[in-house]
């Protein structure tokens, strides 16, 4: 049995306001997947609250199926959350009404894994990054051809490059022309999802540079999704980590880097190469994670840690863990976090 829970509560950053460009509250999407009579719900995203700062890098990290691709996806209104609200620069987004849904995605853009994939192969660059200035009715064809240009030098490219199209580009390349679509609109928010993956490892350093250097050049909040632990540590200001469809822990990089209050979080940082861990050598006792991660059609009651946690007591099978502020730095989701901190 899972006791009720106060989900208003459960806000992790205590930060006015103003600072927040877009706030989700207690967002949760589920899928319905099979055929009846095997018909099950995933709940992919379970109560998610979290605030974007404005000008920050915000890290997701977390295994696959998580839930990661989800919560970005209602961060940027491609899919409706089933519970929950968003609110983009104080207005509740999630109302229904077109022209909010409109404002969402104008503002907050979204950056996809496959740059093969997101491109359209029949359309020039010029009308690709474009598109959405046409679609939107600004400027003039002529006015709209400069402000590709000023993108395309925005992002690294040259404006030659207009009149060709996607497959005569690298991967790299490739996802400067989507990053450069994503920002002609001026959005608050850009949301990356697993954004280098796709490429060579050695040009996934020159994309990481280029997102943080327009985060510092245009101060746009940055979503950074990456199952890589190294590199959301090279650009996040601050790291959500997630289990299962919730946040585990969440708090400034280096605080979480350097000692995770989650066992969760201990554990997946345990795994990860040397360079990943803690400079400071702690968890030098390491955290073998147990099994793969249960299932999201029946999850697993209380903290969905639960059952691969060596801290697991009574309380943890019954009762979900809000998070909570255990240092001024970061929020935990996790009964005896303090506990866990000291025997880390
Ligand atoms: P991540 O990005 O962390 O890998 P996802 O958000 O893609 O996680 O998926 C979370 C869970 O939701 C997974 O169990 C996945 O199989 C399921 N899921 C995601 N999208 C769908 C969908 N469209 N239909 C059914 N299940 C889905």
């Amino acid at each position: 049995m899972s006791l009720p829970v106060d989900r208003k509560t459960d806000a992790p950053v205590a930060v006015g306001d103003q600072d927040v460009v877009l706030r989700a509250d207690d967002l949760a999407r589920g899928y319905s997947v099979g055929s009846f009579p095997r018909r099950n719900r995933v709940s992919a995203v379970d109560g998610v609250s979290l605030g974007l700062r404005r000008g920050e890098v915000l890290g997701i990290v977390g295994e696959s199926g998580c839930g990661k691709s989800t919560l970005a996806r209602m961060l940027v209104g491609l899919e409706r959350p089933d519970r929950g609200r968003l609110v983009y620069r104080g207005d509740d987004v999630t109302a229904g009404r077109r022209r909010d849904r409109q404002r969402l995605r104008d503002g907050v853009q979204m950056i996809f894994q496959d740059p093969y994939a997101s491109l359209d192969p029949r359309m020039t660059v010029l009308d690709i990054i474009a598109e959405p200035l046409a679609a939107t009715g600004s400027g003039t064809r002529a006015e709209r051809r400069d402000r590709v240009a000023e993108l395309l030098g925005l992002v690294g490219l040259s404006t030659e490059m207009m009149s060709r199209f996607p497959h005569q580009f690298s991967g790299g390349q490739r996802q400067r022309i989507g990053i450069a679509r994503a920002l002609a609109l001026h959005p608050d928010v850009l949301v990356c999802d697993e954004p280098v993956s796709a490429l060579d490892v050695s040009v996934q350093a020159q994309v990481i540079n280029l997102l943080s250097d327009l985060q510092r050049r245009l101060g746009v909040t940055i979503v950074f999704i990456a199952h890589d632990l190294s590199v959301v540590r090279h650009i996040a200001d601050r790291v959500a980590v997630m289990y299962l469809g919730r946040i585990a822990e969440i708090g400034d990089t280096d605080t979480i880097y350097n000692s995770p209050a989650h066992p969760y979080t201990q554990a997946l940082l345990s795994a990860a190469p040397p360079s990943e861990r803690s400079n400071r050598g702690r968890l030098a006792d390491r955290r073998i994670l147990a099994g793969e991660p249960p299932s999201p059609v029946n999850p697993p009651s209380g903290c969905r840690f639960n059952p691969r946690c060596w801290m697991s007591q009574d309380i943890c099978h019954h009762n979900t863990p809000l998070l909570r502020e255990i240092d001024t730095n970061r929020h935990t989701a996790c009964h005896f976090a303090e506990e866990a901190l000291r025997r880390a």
